[in-house]
């Protein structure tokens, strides 16, 4: 810290000879007076904003690198003053007691090296694509030295940078870089190249629940109640630091190895703009069924007939990707946010909103799963979003799914205004459910999963969607219904993105080797949006 003081000290002094001599050769070239104002006037008056934003920025600059440097000498101490205490209490031998303390400097050194290290896109082999993003693309990577497996997310600057503001960038990422959950994917390190910026996240190869959805159509209750437990932990971790997930559906839950929940995919979406729409929605806010929003020219079907529409578009999603037809759809407006399909009304209708709405986000995944398509599902997203608006007169159980009472009761209390939405006063709320009886909640994450996915080895991708290669790649997702080519042409919807002002900030956290918690992207990404 001293050497930062007395380094800026200098820094100083030779800026206000450097202004000095400038001005004073500035005026001989005049042919002026010779005799100078007083230095420290001359100074004062000539130094730039510019200069001075300069040195403010090298002080901060130095005085946190500093800073880091001690904090990082001082947990180094910590640790070998733990494992130094641990070997005495152990009783074990002088020499196993060097050699364990040689082994620990050892992976400090080598610790210290990989943090040096600037990582790159070079760093990596690239492997199977089993994600095609909002912003860019998915794949299995591999880190060339090591050799470990990694998902490396890939995100077009360009693209987040016509989309929104940034704002409140580290209060934000202050605060969520503080969570770390077992629930949450795990971002190892980032970093940017001209065109790009990379997560390096850990790789899931269980798939996502939406590809789980896909494949089984229904799920038992037994098996929904596991899923929904874990995404009920993975939101309260969240929501424990005060951040509001927003895009919660099954394509952003992801499945370990031995089938456990993640939660991804933080903050990149902002939801649709419908106070074009307000008034349109405000007059069929009708509990009676009035309302002319009603989607009345939707066919009624049956629950095998709706499910069978839902799973066909899905698919008929797949099979528009592999024509490629998706590559040539240039505005992708709509596409920064994934399916309107589990957004709460109140986001909708951009009335404020807080932590409840991830909830009634659950309660959609929640009905989705024991009926095979979501509560308001639709043909076109517009009409989602209005049944969304006028949830009271089109959650609906059909007449055929055989749901306990437990699990529709359950439902309804997500699914229903947020003064009334269990969750509204905490996690707690919803874990003494009677639908969750018998969950034991500390211990989920160690017993078996409801489905134990096939994993060959780390490389695997089959529990994944096959994407086509293709040489220009465009920002369209894969995950997104195939309404969304409707929306693209509507001018009545008005998604605001996201604008990385400052991609510096990402590399704050490259700390190759450690685990971060993708809180840390989750803070970059949510930290900077409006
Ligand atoms: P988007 O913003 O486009 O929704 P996501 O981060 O959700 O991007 O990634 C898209 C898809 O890529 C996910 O739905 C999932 O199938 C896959 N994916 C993303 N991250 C991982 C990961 N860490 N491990 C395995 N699969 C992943
Ligand atoms: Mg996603």
């Amino acid at each position: 810290m001293d050497s930062a003081k007395s380094w800026f000290h200098k820094f100083q002094q030779s800026d206000r000879l450097r202004t000095l001599r400038t001005v004073s050769r500035k005026k001989d070239s005049m042919g002026s007076a010779r005799e100078e104002p007083p230095a420290d006037l001359l100074a004062d008056d000539e130094a730039s904003t510019l200069t001075k934003q300069k040195v403010a920025a090298a002080k901060q600059y130095i005085e946190n690198h500093y800073k880091e440097q001690m904090r990082n000498l001082q947990e180094r101490r910590q640790r070998r003053n733990v494992l130094e205490k641990k070997l005495a209490d152990a009783d074990v031998s002088e020499e196993d007691q060097n050699n364990l303390l040689k082994f620990l400097e050892k992976k400090e050194t080598e610790y210290m090296r990989l943090q040096r290290h600037k990582m790159g896109a070079d760093d990596f082999e690239l492997l199977t694509m089993i994600g095609k993003g909002a912003f860019g693309e998915v794949r299995v990577c591999r880190e060339k030295t090591a050799g470990c497996v990694y998902a490396m997310k890939k995100l077009k600057k360009s693209e987040m940078l016509r989309r929104g503001q940034v704002e409140h960038v580290k209060a934000e990422r202050n605060l969520l870089a503080e969570v770390d959950s077992n629930c949450i994917v795990k971002l190892y390190c980032s970093f940017q190249d001209d065109e790009y910026l990379y997560l390096i996240m850990e790789y899931l190869p269980g798939g996502d629940v939406m590809t789980l959805l896909m494949r089984k159509d229904t799920l038992t209750e037994d098996e929904a109640r596991f899923y929904v437990a874990e995404t009920v932990l993975a939101i309260e971790s969240i929501h424990k630091h005060h951040y509001v997930h927003r895009d919660i559906k099954p394509d952003n839950l992801l499945l370990d190895r031995h089938g456990h929940l993640r939660l991804s995919d933080f903050g990149l979406c902002k939801p649709l703009d419908c106070s074009t729409l307000k008034e349109d929605f405000a007059v069929g806010d009708g509990v009676n069924g009035n309302s002319k929003c009603e989607d009345s020219s939707a066919p009624k079907r049956t629950q095998q007939e709706q499910l069978q529409h839902w799973q066909k578009n899905r698919r008929m999603l797949l099979a528009m990707l592999c024509a490629s037809f998706l590559q040539n759809i240039r505005n992708d407006a709509y596409s920064t946010v994934g399916t309107p399909d589990y957004i709460a009304p109140e986001v909708l209708l951009k009335k404020g909103y807080g932590m409840e709405c991830d909830w009634w986000s659950l309660g959609a995944i929640m009905f989705e799963m024991l009926v095979g398509y979501p509560p308001f599902y639709s043909d076109d997203p517009m009409s989602t979003c209005r049944k969304i608006v006028n949830w009271k007169s089109h959650l609906k159980f059909p007449e055929e799914a055989t749901l306990t009472f437990e699990a529709k009761d359950l439902i309804s209390k997500l699914l229903c205004s947020v003064n009334q939405r269990l969750g509204s006063n905490g996690a707690d709320e919803i874990k003494v459910h009677p639908w969750f009886n018998g969950i034991e909640w500390d211990n989920i994450y160690n017993i078996e999963a409801a489905f134990i996915p096939e994993v060959k080895d780390e490389l695997d991708t089959q529990n994944f969607e096959k994407f086509e290669e293709a040489e220009h790649h465009t920002s369209t997702s894969s995950k997104s219904s195939p309404w969304r080519k409707n929306m693209l042409s509507s001018k009545d919807i008005n998604f605001v993105g996201y604008t990385y002002k400052n991609f510096e900030i990402v590399n704050d956290y490259q700390v190759p080797g450690m685990g971060i918690s993708l809180s840390l992207w989750l803070c970059v990404v949510h930290a900077l949006c409006t």
